[in-house]
């Protein structure tokens, strides 16, 4: 495929050269379960071609990415029973960037979280766990939209 760069842990994934949690795929873009969650059911949106950041996209592309994130959004949180959720997308390292290609975090909240208002601290997942909450995330989506 074009607008792959063979570097790039995402654009591996998005090749399925690694194993991962999948929750949602189309022509242009790809779901998953962070590896890393700050919180359970912790999803990320890439687009499937590889753009180092926003400015790099076409807005058309930029406007089909989020329009997936309230739908994406509304099965992870009815799933995981969260309270709340946050979308964050960041841009160059001095912004949080980790990963040079593009992606949307949608990150649950709880109202029970101990530290209103800062990030619980990053966890690392089992493969198994995320994909075992990746199956349910993609059955709910099935079902909220067949
Ligand atoms: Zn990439």
């Amino acid at each position: 495929m074009d607008g792959i760069n063979g570097n790039c842990i995402f654009c591996r994934i998005i090749q399925k050269d690694i194993p991962y949690a999948i929750i949602y795929e189309n022509d242009k873009f790809l779901a998953f379960m962070d590896k890393y969650p700050i919180n359970h059911g912790h999803t990320l949106i890439v687009p499937k071609q590889h753009y180092s950041n926003i400015l790099e996209m076409p807005f058309e592309i930029v406007g089909e990415m989020y329009s997936l994130v309230p739908r994406l959004a509304k099965a992870i949180t009815s799933v995981i029973e969260s309270d709340g959720f946050n979308i964050n997308q960041n841009n160059g390292k001095s912004a949080n960037q980790i990963v040079p290609h593009v992606h949307v975090h949608i990150v649950p909240r709880y109202s029970a979280e101990k530290v209103k208002g800062q990030w619980p601290t990053r966890k690392i997942a089992k493969m198994q766990e995320l994909q075992d909450l990746a199956q349910k995330i993609t059955a709910s989506l099935a079902h909220n939209y067949e």
